[in-house]
């Protein structure tokens, strides 16, 4: 028998008549543990206790804020072994990248411990003799964060650090294939901070549309796939803020005067680490065609030796894929793109390991056009396709030939090349001569068209996003 994790409410581990198995896609008979899901009844409950505790909270000092935050990234820091461990082993990514998430979630906590006090206002001068004009910052109130299973300590700890730095109370709504995470993260910021302020409610989407439309939640920060962000715009409460980021189809560009051996090295890391399950993937690579025979072939040997295996076993380069669902979705799209005339080079078999899990090795189709639906969609899994271009133009144009505009990269030597980059292509962040993969958590972070929408998160698009601003006049 399993054991069974409850929701936390109003800073109490509460359990559910309705749980959900949280399994290990690296080893299918593994299961963590039991997760409640919440009731209609959990929900409206947190939401009351969250609006009375976050007015408690919103009036505290910016100091006894910095402090507590500032405990709970000590306590991730210093827990960050196990917790990496149990990341690794409930969505598939490998040890190493689950540790540098654990402490990526560290890192927020004790910076926006920092920001809690250095969140200021402006002092303007009025227009009208008399009168001084004063911005201030102030919490929203309730904030519910739906979140995603592919950075599942990560991305809640980047939308509750800010949230509870600027005085907002929080509901988190994790995703129901990583509740483990989710809930050791809940544990250790309930021990930190009073009850109430932020709560743990589990469960899959009705769980999360529920929250979404109740009227005590002031905003959502959500991330996860298109569809679903359409979902909640249309359910959210009337007046609600909402910050959503969505997917990607990153670009990859390699110029022919490119460091080929960096660029390949760039590309594998960004196409297939983490399964290539990333919002941020390189999963286009638009290489310039006199270099691309010679591309293709340097990453052909560089993909060969990579290890597909158990999560947790030392030598794995990349783990499976998160579930069964999400197998079936890679493998139907490698057959579309077969089916649209595009070759695929390498990969996409199914990997036999030592225990039955979701492994697929890593796939490169060519020869393949912009218009392919493999080119178009968001496939989430280790599958990239190489578009061949003739000119800088055309990279350009091919790179932002997508819905989306999350991130972009370029690999070049040319100053001219990087410039005219950054200036045309459409995405909310560019990088040069780097993966399209890993941000820092100090600055904004978030794309154009279908990837996101509202304020960025992290950086100071995080203080956009979780406070409200009010103008003040005084006269006398
Ligand atoms: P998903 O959209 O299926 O689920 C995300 C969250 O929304 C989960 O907690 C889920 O339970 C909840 N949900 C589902 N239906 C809902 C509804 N109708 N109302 C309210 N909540 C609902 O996404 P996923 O499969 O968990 O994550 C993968 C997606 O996330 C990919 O598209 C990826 O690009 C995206 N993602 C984006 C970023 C970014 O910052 N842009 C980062 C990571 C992942």
């Amino acid at each position: 028998m399993n054991e069974s994790f409850g929701n936390l409410i109003g800073g109490q581990w509460r359990h559910s008549v309705e749980t959900l198995p949280d399994v290990n896609p690296s080893d299918t008979s593994d299961v963590i543990g039991q997760y409640a899901v919440a009731s209609a009844a959990d929900v409206g409950e947190a939401v009351g206790l969250a609006r009375a505790a976050g007015r408690k909270w919103a009036a505290t000092t910016p100091q006894e804020k910095a402090d507590r935050l500032d405990a709970i990234g000590t306590e991730i820091g210093a827990r960050s072994a196990d917790l990496a461990r149990q990341l690794a082993r409930e969505e598939g990514k490998t040890l190493r990248e689950a540790q540098a998430e654990v402490t990526k979630a560290a890192q927020l906590f004790r910076f926006f411990a920092g920001e809690a006090v250095r969140l200021g206002g402006e002092h303007v001068r009025s227009i009208r003799p008399g009168i001084d004009v004063d911005v201030e910052r102030r919490p929203l109130g309730v904030v519910a964060l739906v979140t995603p299973w592919n950075f599942p300590l990560s991305i809640p700890a980047w939308k509750a650090a800010p949230a509870l730095a600027f005085g907002n109370a929080v509901i988190l709504k994790p995703s129901e294939l990583t509740n483990a995470s989710a809930w050791s993260l809940a544990d250790i910021v309930n021990r930190h901070l009073p009850a109430g302020v932020f709560q743990l409610l589990m469960g899959g989407g009705k769980v999360g549309q529920a929250l979404i439309g109740s009227a005590g939640v002031e905003a959502v920060s959500f991330t996860g796939s298109v569809q679903t962000g359409a979902a909640i715009t249309r359910a959210a409460a009337p007046g609600m803020k909402l910050q959503l980021e969505m997917g990607g189809k990153n670009p990859l560009i390699v110029m022919e005067d490119a460091d080929l051996a960096l660029a390949v090295d760039c590309a594998v890391k960004g196409a297939f680490y983490s399964s290539g399950q990333r919002c941020t993937a390189s999963s286009r690579l638009i290489v310039h065609q006199a270099v691309s025979a010679r591309f293709i072939d340097m990453l052909t040997r560089a993909a060969e030796p990579l290890r597909v295996g158990h999560a947790l076993d030392e030598h794995t380069d990349i783990g499976p894929l998160v579930s069964a669902a999400q197998l079936e979705r890679v493998q139907g799209y490698v057959e579309t793109g077969k089916r649209e005339g595009a070759r695929l080079l390498f990969g996409a078999e199914r990997v036999e390991a030592r225990t039955k899990g979701f492994y697929l090795r890593p796939a490169l189709f060519v020869d393949t056009r912009s218009q392919h639906r493999i080119n178009q969609e968001e496939i989430f899994g280790p599958v990239a396709s190489v578009i061949e271009v003739g000119s800088l133009d055309e990279a350009i144009d091919v790179g932002n030939d997508t819905a989306f505009g999350l991130c972009a990269g370029m690999f070049t030597r040319s100053l001219t090349y990087a410039r005219q980059f950054r200036q045309r292509i459409v995405a909310g962040m560019t990088m040069i001569n780097l993966p399209t993969v890993g941000t820092d958590y100090h600055v904004p972070f978030g794309g154009a068209r279908a990837s996101s929408f509202g304020p960025r998160e992290c950086g100071s698009g995080a203080r956009e996003f979780y406070t409200t601003s009010v103008t003040t006049y005084t006269a006398g």
